[in-house]
């Protein structure tokens, strides 16, 4: 069995244990044993990155553009690989693996472009003969916190910006997910990064979240963490960084709404339903979960979703065909089931699917779920679910689906289908979410631009975009005077 090691001050060293990493299309077929630092080799990266911060921080933008350049034009080149290994490892599609991996390139080389932009203002003093500028600057070391969902879109846009800013790094992967992490690391090595005076520069440490992400989190010398994952782990992860006062920027759950309106173009509906609840699983925060759906064209609507579920094929990731992956592991697929058991206990209807499927490799397969008859206080419309699970929700007219869309205390994304201006100019006002989608999936975002959400689901700056430079710099004013 390959093992693969934590990436700590410019070497590669074994940690403290391994772990296997598990492909849940099949069971039998283990990745690799991937090292588990503790509390002290974390320590370790933290101070490798401190160390390495001076020459970071005043390196050229040109150094920080080649090496971000160079990792964006390697996972371009390598994307079949390196999608295949995200299919094989967290269970997506191969074609959404390969998507994902090519959207990390994307994200690198924007960066590699905001590394050349970072200016500054320059403006008059109310005083006479002084000079005022604003200008930004990193932080320090960043610890950099990613859940299991997107194993290389959502390291590639914490690292992208941390480091085009001038920050070091400590990245700690998912458990359920190194080698995406991992092969990130790999790339970074060869770059630039391995110059002597930039060793250090970024760290990956593997391990547990209770030792790895709990030391990052309470490091003194940490000065900002990016935590993308639950919402129960996010609300530790800012209490414990504001008691330190330290930056934080946490992207949690979601239970977004779909809003279907009696005007809607049938088609044009049930693609968004279908592909932002159930496509990767359904298994990204921006899944349409709530499908709120008025009385005109309920039945019609819920027929077409039910019969276009009938056609997906659920099978393993990487055969050519499937639509839809396996479910994580076997704790999220419990935690699905049960979540469809609870739904119908409180008076919903299962239209379709729901029940774990077996196929020719033992993986941890579960049929897209489609609950009707749910009102907005069911379980089921209040907690996240994460997984191929949707409810709908009949309602009266557009002011109900309004109301229902927003009664929920969470705020990332929120669609709606309509061919009515009116209502999709209203809905885009007053949906409250970070992000509104009208006639497309909830879930699909450019990499350009801010993402994040509102109410429960993020905490701190927006990530991505230039956006990101809010949370990845410190504003400094100077004032100069001719001596
Ligand atoms: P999780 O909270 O269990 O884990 C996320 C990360 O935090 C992991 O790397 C984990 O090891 C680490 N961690 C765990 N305990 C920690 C601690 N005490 N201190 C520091 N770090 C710790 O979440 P998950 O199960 O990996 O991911 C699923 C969740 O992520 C879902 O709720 C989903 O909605 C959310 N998510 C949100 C977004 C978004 O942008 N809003 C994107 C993807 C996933």
């Amino acid at each position: 069995m390959t093992r693969f090691d934590n990436y700590i001050n410019g070497a590669w060293v074994a940690g403290a244990s391994t772990r296997p990493n598990i492909n849940p299309s099949d069971i039998s077929d283990v990745i690799g044993d991937y090292a588990q630092a503790d509390a002290a080799q974390t320590a370790e990266a933290i101070a490798a990155a401190q160390a390495a911060f001076p020459a970071w921080a005043t390196a050229s933008p040109q150094v920080r553009f080649d090496v971000l350049d160079a990792v964006g034009n390697e996972l371009l080149a390598r994307k079949d690989e390196i999608g295949r290994l995200l299919s094989r490892e967290e269970g997506k599609t191969l074609p959404e693996g390969i998507g994902e991996t090519t959207r990390a390139a994307m994200i690198f080389k924007y960066f590699a472009g905001e590394a050349l932009r970072t200016g500054g203002e320059v403006l008059p003093s109310v005083r006479p003969g002084v000079g005022v500028e604003v200008f930004r600057q990193p932080l320090g070391v960043v610890g950099l916190i990613a859940p299991w969902n997107f194993p290389i879109a959502i390291p590639a846009w914490k690292i992208a910006p941390a480091l085009a800013y001038g920050n070091c790094v400590v990245f700690k992967p998912a458990e359920l997910v190194p080698g995406c992490g991992w092969t990130l690391a790999d790339i970074l090595s060869r770059t630039l990064l391995q110059n002597k005076e930039f060793r250090g520069v970024f760290n990956l440490v593997m391990g547990p979240g209770s030792q790895v992400g709990q030391t990052l989190v309470e490091s003194p010398v940490v000065r900002a963490i990016s935590f993308t994952g639950s919402v129960a782990t996010g609300r530790r992860i800012i209490s414990a960084c504001a008691g330190r006062q330290a930056k934080v920027q946490a992207e949690m759950g979601g239970k977004n709404p779909l809003v279907v309106l009696d005007d809607a173009d049938l088609a044009v509906a049930v693609n968004a339903a279908v592909q932002s609840a159930y496509f990767s699983t359904g298994q990204r925060c921006t899944a349409s979960s709530r499908i709120i759906v008025t009385a005109g064209i309920h039945d019609a609507f819920v027929e077409a979703v039910v019969n276009k579920l009938k056609t997906l094929k659920i099978d393993h990731a990487l055969k050519a065909g499937t639509d839809i992956g396996p479910v994580v592991d076997g704790k999220q697929l419990e935690q699905n089931l049960n979540y469809v058991a609870i739904a119908r206990k409180e008076g919903g209807q299962l239209a379709f699917g729901g029940e774990a499927v077996e196929r020719d490799t033992q993986g941890f397969y579960q049929l897209p779920a489609l609950i009707t008859g749910t009102t907005n206080a069911m379980t089921i419309s209040r907690e996240e679910v994460f997984g191929p699970v949707a409810n709908v929700i009949r309602v009266a007219d557009y002011d109900e689906a309004l109301a229902v869309a927003n009664d929920t205390e969470f705020g990332l994304s929120s669609g709606i289908c309509t061919r009515s201006l009116k209502y999709a100019t209203h809905y885009k006002l007053h949906a409250q979410a970070g992000m509104v989608m009208v006639n497309l999936p909830t879930a699909g975002v450019d990499y350009h631009v801010p993402f994040g959400g509102s109410k429960g689901s993020s905490y701190g700056p927006r990530e991505q975009g230039a956006y990101a430079r809010e949370f990845y710099t410190g504003v400094k004013t100077a004032y100069l005077q001719a001596g």
